[in-house]
């Protein structure tokens, strides 16, 4: 069997497009425009890399960007004050503290003061405790991500067996909690899980986020699955020259797997993609306005 790939770039793509006719219908019929203000402390270049794809974004689904870029010698107190800032603006619909942030700065006090209606990355502990109480929340974007991408091969997830590799708040939690609420049995396995071959498997769904360059060979997965792979792992390529990677051997899976996510241009454009759509989202809410989207 060869999988089919599922193309992230493309469904990312129409995803972005159904936010920017959701974000015209919001302007002619309810004069809102989404507005998303990003911050960014420091010069970290990957995250200058994000926070430049995130803006564009922003434009090209025609809301408006406010981006705010603070020296890494900022103050916690400062962050905090821009964040109070941002939470009073009108004009703001959602607010994302680009991570990490500098060792002076206590990251989770930051995500603890943003507005939980505006929090557009989904990791205030109330969006937290919502998604996972089975109520309506703004859910992080990258597991959303893998969601859409699991549910465009599979359509309905109940009663699937779902494996996640990695319990971070970031991407593993979330993504097992999303797979829950789409009625999927679902294992979290980590660095201490026994047998993860044997527990993968079992898996229909096999998510892996580990960060560990093609850590998930071909006879871990069950002939037919869905392998959703997060990994972003930076290798030396031919000559030298860097290559990404992500957390499962792509060619063994692919002879195995019914459907694969490619590393680049599987997970990685629909966290963009789901951030978008947290903002129009948000928008949405904080106007009183039923979202059509
Ligand atoms: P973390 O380092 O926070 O978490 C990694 C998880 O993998 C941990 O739960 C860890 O277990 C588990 N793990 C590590 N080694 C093993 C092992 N040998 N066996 C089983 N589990 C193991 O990473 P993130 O969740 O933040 O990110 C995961 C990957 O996803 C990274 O490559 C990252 O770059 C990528 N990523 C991609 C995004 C995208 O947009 N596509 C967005 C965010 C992340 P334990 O808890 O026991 O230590």
């Amino acid at each position: 069997m060869t999988a089919a790939i599922i193309d992230g770039k493309a469904i990312a793509a129409m995803l972005r497009a159904k936010v920017a006719s959701e974000v015209a219908r919001l302007k002619s019929d309810h004069g809102v425009t989404p507005g998303l203000a990003v911050v960014l402390v420091g010069t970290d270049p990957a995250s200058e890399v994000y926070v430049r794809s995130k803006s564009k974004a922003v434009i090209e689904a025609g809301m408006a960007p406010c981006d705010h870029k603070l020296p890494a010698t900022t103050s916690e107190q400062e962050v905090l004050a821009l964040v109070a800032r941002l939470n009073a603006d009108p004009a703001v619909s959602g607010i994302l503290v680009q991570l990490p942030l500098p060792p002076q700065i206590d990251a989770q006090k930051v995500i603890a003061a943003i507005d939980p209606l505006k929090d557009v990355d989904g990791f205030h502990p109330i969006n937290v405790g919502r998604l996972s109480s089975g109520l309506p929340a703004l859910t992080p974007c990258t597991p959303a991500g893998c969601v859409i991408l699991a549910k465009s091969v599979r359509g309905s997830l109940a009663g699937l067996d779902a494996v996640v590799i990695g319990r971070s708040n970031i991407v593993g939690k979330p993504v097992a909690q999303l797979l829950l609420a789409e009625n999927a049995t679902v294992t979290i396995a980590h660095s201490k899980t026994r047998d993860l071959p044997g527990l993968c498997r079992r898996a229909d769904i096999l998510v892996a986020a580990i960060g560990k360059s093609e850590f998930v060979r071909g006879d871990w997965i069950k002939p037919g699955a869905t392998v959703i792979d997060v990994g972003i792992n930076r290798v030396a390529g031919e000559g030298g020259k860097a290559r990404i990677v992500g957390d499962v051997a792509f060619d063994e899976a692919k002879a195995v797997a019914g459907a694969i996510t490619p590393v680049p241009g599987g997970v990685g454009p629909m966290t963009i993609a789901c951030l978008m759509l947290n903002t129009v989202r948000a928008a949405c809410a904080l106007k009183g306005v039923k979202a059509e989207i």
